[in-house]
């Protein structure tokens, strides 16, 4: 349930009616607004008298929120949240395109470091590096686990970029302190134990759709995480599973239209990864460009200096040279058309 205030509503009587609504158990979840403030309600709303309520002096209206996600959900918080890297000047949901880019997974420092500084270079805004890779095949490279983080580490302070990388395992958060941006991967969005985890912490987390799920189910997950209390989710759709099993057809399909649908019923920012929705190098390109045009608020693209050799996800890697020029008209894009 949401209670829109009205423009007038003095802070004495707003907190007056916040601390009514906690005794009755509620949660409160508070939106200031540009215009309005909207209290999102959580909990047994059926105890609540919605005809006493809207009648209130300051009350201007009360709407039931049929959606099972409330707190991720725009009806709580009607303008875009924005996500902050801190310290880094990188912001999600503000209206630009942050690119993310790295190597599938972290081979070695000397492979890491060669490939950011390119990475810089070509306009990347955050360098993504996985230690932990949940792989197919156990007989597949696994990552570096805490020397990669560790190294990662290393790469950040010396180029100056923000860094993300993906977590598996509760158990390893103590490791990701150095790690400004937490990556939740498609397999594990529907690890709720580490949801709630990652819910206790303040960094942003990027949650990515499932390769079967629904966008409901996303935001449910996001949800695991905003109701532990950190707010700073970002969303990221990286293709679902579908039929096409031909030649020459894409790994996944991109579901491009959920941009559009998570903003309607989200206020988190959502970005896409071209990279995993396709699998395939040469449609990482225009698939980034669409995803810049339809009004994504960032994009991950794999890169590798060397994809013939990647110890995983080579036939999807751009080279550097292939990076700089899209991240271009990435740019391109944006400035025409926002
Ligand atoms: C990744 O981003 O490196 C990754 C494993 O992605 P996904 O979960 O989308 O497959
Ligand atoms: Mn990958």
């Amino acid at each position: 349930m949401i209670a829109v205030l009205k423009q007038n509503a003095t802070k004495d009587q707003r907190d007056h009616l916040i601390s009514w609504l906690k005794d009755q158990g509620l949660d409160v979840h508070i939106s200031e607004g540009k215009e309005h403030t909207v209290l999102g309600l959580v909990g047994d709303t059926g105890k609540i008298d919605v005809e006493l309520l809207q009648s209130l002096s300051i009350v201007e209206s009360v709407k039931i929120i049929s959606e099972p996600f409330k707190k991720v959900n725009r009806k709580f918080h009607p303008d875009n949240s924005v996500v902050e890297v801190p310290g880094s000047g990188v912001y999600f949901g503000d209206g630009s395109c942050v690119v993310i880019a790295g190597p599938a997974v972290i081979e070695g420092e000397e492979q890491l470091l060669s490939l950011a500084l390119k990475l810089k270079e070509a306009g990347a805004m955050v360098l993504h590096g996985d230690a932990f890779k949940p792989r197919t095949s156990p007989y597949a490279f696994q990552g570096l686990g805490k020397d990669g983080i560790d190294i990662l580490g290393r790469v950040k302070k010396e180029v100056g970029l923000p860094v993300m990388s993906e977590i598996v395992n509760t158990n390893h958060i103590a490791l990701y302190e150095d790690v400004d941006i937490i990556q939740v991967s498609s397999r594990s969005m529907q690890n709720y134990e580490l949801l709630k985890e990652l819910g206790t912490l303040r960094k942003p987390i990027l949650l990515k759709r499932g390769a079967a799920n629904t966008l409901k189910e996303l935001l449910m997950s996001a949800e695991y995480i905003m109701d532990g209390g950190n707010e700073n989710i970002i969303l990221c759709e990286r293709g679902i599973r579908t039929w096409d099993f031909s030649d020459g057809a894409a790994r996944n399909t991109l579901d491009i239209s959920s941009v559009p649908a998570l903003h309607e019923m989200s206020h988190l920012p959502v970005i896409v990864d071209p990279s995993h929705a396709t699998g395939v190098a040469s449609m990482v390109e225009p698939m980034a460009l669409a995803a810049a045009a339809c009004g994504a608020d960032g994009l991950m693209i794999e890169v590798h200096e060397d994809p013939m050799h990647a110890l995983c996800d080579g036939a999807q890697a751009l080279t550097p040279d292939r990076f700089a020029a899209a991240a271009e008209k990435i740019r391109r894009v944006r400035s025409a058309l926002f």
